[in-house]
C-alpha cells in the first residue's frame, strides 16, 4: 500500500508521546502514531516490545479505519466498566461512587498476601454499587490452579457474587481446570493475541467470555469474524490509545451482534492528556457510538508531537517496515 490519494498517507503520520498518569505495562508515556487518510484519522500504537508481525495487525486496523471505515453499529452507546487499581476500600469505594458506571473490574492479586486487602476492596466496591451491580475481577494470569480456585471462592462470597473473573491463570489449560471446579464465570483476555486464540480458548472450554481488542485481531471486521468464530460471549477492551484509535474499539463493541457485558473502554483517563478537544469519556457508565472517529486538533498534536527526535525516527522506520508486512 503506497501514500497515494486512494490509501493512507503514511508520510504524513504524526509520532505522538502522551505522559501517563501511573505507571502502566510498565510505561510511563503512551507513544504511537497518528496517521491521516481518506477518512481521516487513525492510530498506529503497538507497543514497543511487539514484534513487526505482531504490529502489523495493528496497523490494519488504522489502515482501515482511514480507507474503509467500520460497519454499522448495532447499538448506540456502549455500557463501560470503572476500574479499581489495587487502593484501599475507602479509595475503591470513591472511585466506583463517582464513576456513574453499573460495572466495576476490581484489580486483584497484585501482591502474593494480597488476599484481605482483596476480600475488602471487593466488599467496598459492592457497598458502593448495590446488589444491582456487577462486580469482576482481574488477576492478570498470576494464579496456580489451587490458589485460583480458593480465592475466586473467597473473592467471590465477599463481592456478594462476581460476574467473572478475567484470566486468574496464564495458560489456556490452567483456565479450563479452574473453570471447571468454581461457579464464577471465566472470562479470557491475556489468552487472546492472535486472531486463532478465540477459538483455542472456546475449544479447550475454558473460559465464558472473551475479551477483545481490534488491535491485535487485525480491525474491526477480523474481529467480528473471529468473535462469530469463537461463539463466545465477548466484550471489547482498549489498548490504551488516544481517542483515535480508541473509536475504532468503540466501532467493535457498537457492531457485535451480542453485547452481554460491559466493556473496558474507560482508558482515556489512564493518560494525562488526548489528541482531540472532546475526549470519549463515557458519561454515567456509557460511551456514545458515532459512525466517524474524532479528528486530531492541530494544536493538540502540537502539544503532543514526540520531543524526542531519535523515539520519531525509530517509530518512523518501524511504520516502514510494518506496512511491507500488509
Ligand atoms: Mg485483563
Amino acid at each position: 500500500m503506497s501514500g497515494n490519494s486512494e490509501g493512507p498517507d503514511f508520510e504524513g503520520a504524526v509520532v505522538y508521546a502522551i505522559p501517563m498518569r501511573t505507571r502502566f505495562r510498565g510505561i510511563m508515556v503512551r507513544e504511537g502514531m497518528l496517521i491521516p487518510g481518506p477518512l481521516g484519522w487513525g492510530e498506529f500504537c503497538a507497543f514497543p516490545e511487539y514484534g513487526d508481525r505482531e504490529a502489523a495487525a495493528w496497523l490494519a486496523t488504522a489502515v482501515e479505519q482511514v480507507t474503509v471505515g467500520w460497519p454499522e453499529p448495532v447499538r448506540d452507546r456502549i455500557p463501560v466498566n470503572c476500574i479499581v487499581p489495587a487502593v484501599g476500600p475507602e479509595r475503591a469505594y470513591e472511585i466506583v461512587a463517582a464513576s456513574g458506571c453499573r460495572t466495576a473490574k476490581v484489580k486483584v492479586a497484585d501482591h502474593p498476601d494480597s488476599l484481605r486487602e482483596d476480600l475488602d476492596r471487593v466488599a467496598a466496591t459492592r457497598d458502593a454499587l448495590g446488589p444491582d451491580g456487577a462486580v469482576r475481577i482481574d488477576a492478570n494470569a498470576v494464579w496456580d490452579v489451587e490458589t485460583a480456585v480458593d480465592r475466586i471462592k473467597q473473592i467471590d462470597r465477599a463481592a456478594g457474587g462476581l460476574e467473572y473473573v478475567e484470566q486468574p491463570c496464564r495458560t489456556v489449560e490452567e483456565l479450563a481446570a479452574v473453570r471447571r471446579r468454581v461457579d464464577v464465570r471465566i472470562a479470557a483476555d491475556e489468552s487472546i493475541r492472535r486472531a486463532e486464540d478465540p477459538l483455542r480458548v472456546a475449544v479447550a472450554g475454558a473460559a465464558d467470555a472473551a475479551v477483545l481488542k481490534c488491535t491485535p485481531l487485525g480491525g474491526v471486521r477480523r474481529a467480528l469474524q473471529v468473535a462469530a468464530a469463537a461463539g463466545l460471549p465477548c466484550l471489547v477492551s482498549s489498548a490504551l490509545e488516544t481517542s483515535v484509535g480508541l473509536s475504532a474499539q468503540i466501532a467493535l463493541a457498537a457492531s457485535l451482534p451480542e453485547l452481554d457485558f460491559a466493556c473496558g473502554l474507560d482508558t482515556l483517563s489512564l493518560l494525562t492528556g488526548d489528541v482531540v478537544t472532546e475526549p470519549l469519556r463515557p458519561v454515567d457508565g456509557y460511551l456514545p457510538v458515532s459512525r466517524t472517529a474524532p479528528v486530531p486538533d492541530p494544536e493538540l498534536l502540537d502539544r503532543y508531537r514526540h520531543p524526542d527526535p531519535e523515539r520519531t525516527d525509530w517509530w518512523r522506520r518501524r511504520l516502514a517496515r510494518v506496512r511491507e508486512l500488509l
